[in-house]
């Protein structure tokens, strides 16, 4: 490892520890990729934050070592979005997993960037509600991957883009400032609704660390179509 490399892993340890910043072979190409797989992947390192602090932290290292930042999230996209080719450090957000609020009236739950998707799904269902964007991956993908995709998924045309869903998120910019976007109002005409340019932007203009969702009721008696046409 060269000693500017080193230099910058230790900072990222100081924030982190050392259990959450990963430099070796087979971690660096696990992270640094996505579904695509044809992209060679070659970032200088991983990083695992675990709070919002953390990712400020973060920012503030790579800004002062003029490093780029790929958000990672399950590494389920399609676009090569998530792959790290040009020496950046990847932020994984793995540890930020955790559903911190819920408001059963509002049907609002607040949560971090890497709640997986079924878990969302799985949440909402415990509580006799429905969180209706799903798809194939379901299982591995993360509720920040999926609102920095505008992921769709198999039940679009009667709910929706993940854009739908999202009321409100907490972002960190490029400059390790971090904007509470929307709080998680229905109205608000306030001026500018930033919230929307996050959505979508494939983690271009910011790392998304909170999310406040949509939930809504359960689909009741759901019937499944089969139709026979000739070809
Ligand atoms: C089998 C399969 C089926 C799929 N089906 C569908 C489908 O039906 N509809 C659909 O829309 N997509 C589908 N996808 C694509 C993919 O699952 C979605 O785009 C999903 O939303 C990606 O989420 P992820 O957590 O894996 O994101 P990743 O692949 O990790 O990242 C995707 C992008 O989001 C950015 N990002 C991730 N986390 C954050 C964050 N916290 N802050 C800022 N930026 C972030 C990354 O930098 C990257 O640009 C499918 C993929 C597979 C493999």
């Amino acid at each position: 490892m060269e000693s500017s490399t080193e230099g910058l892993v230790g900072q990222l340890v100081e924030i982190v520890g050392s259990d959450w910043v990963k430099t070796d072979d087979v971690e660096l190409q696990y992270y640094g990729k996505d579904w695509t797989n044809v992209f060679h992947s070659d970032p200088i390192a991983i990083v695992l934050p675990s709070s919002i602090e953390d990712v400020q932290a973060i920012v503030e290292v790579a800004m002062d070592n003029q490093v780029a930042l790929v958000p990672s999230g399950g590494r389920t996209g399609l676009s090569g979005g998530a792959v790290a080719k040009q020496h950046e450090i990847v932020v994984a957000f793995d540890r930020m997993n955790k559903i911190l609020n819920f408001d059963a009236v509002d049907r609002q739950v607040i949560c971090q960037p890497g709640v997986i998707t079924e878990h969302l799904q799985q949440f909402a269902d415990d509580n006799d509600l429905f969180y209706p964007v799903d798809f194939s991956s379901s299982g591995s993908s993360q509720i920040g991957g999926n609102v920095a995709t505008n992921a769709g998924g198999i039940k679009v045309i009667r709910y929706g883009m993940t854009r739908n869903w999202i009321l409100g998120m907490k972002v960190v910019t490029g400059t390790g400032e971090v904007l509470d976007l929307n709080r998680g109002l229905i109205k608000n005409a306030t001026g500018y609704d930033f919230r929307h340019l996050f959505i979508g932007s494939e983690g271009t203009l910011g790392l998304i660390v909170e999310l406040t969702v949509a939930l809504c009721p359960k689909p009741q008696d759901p019937k499944v179509l089969l139709l026979g046409v000739e070809q």
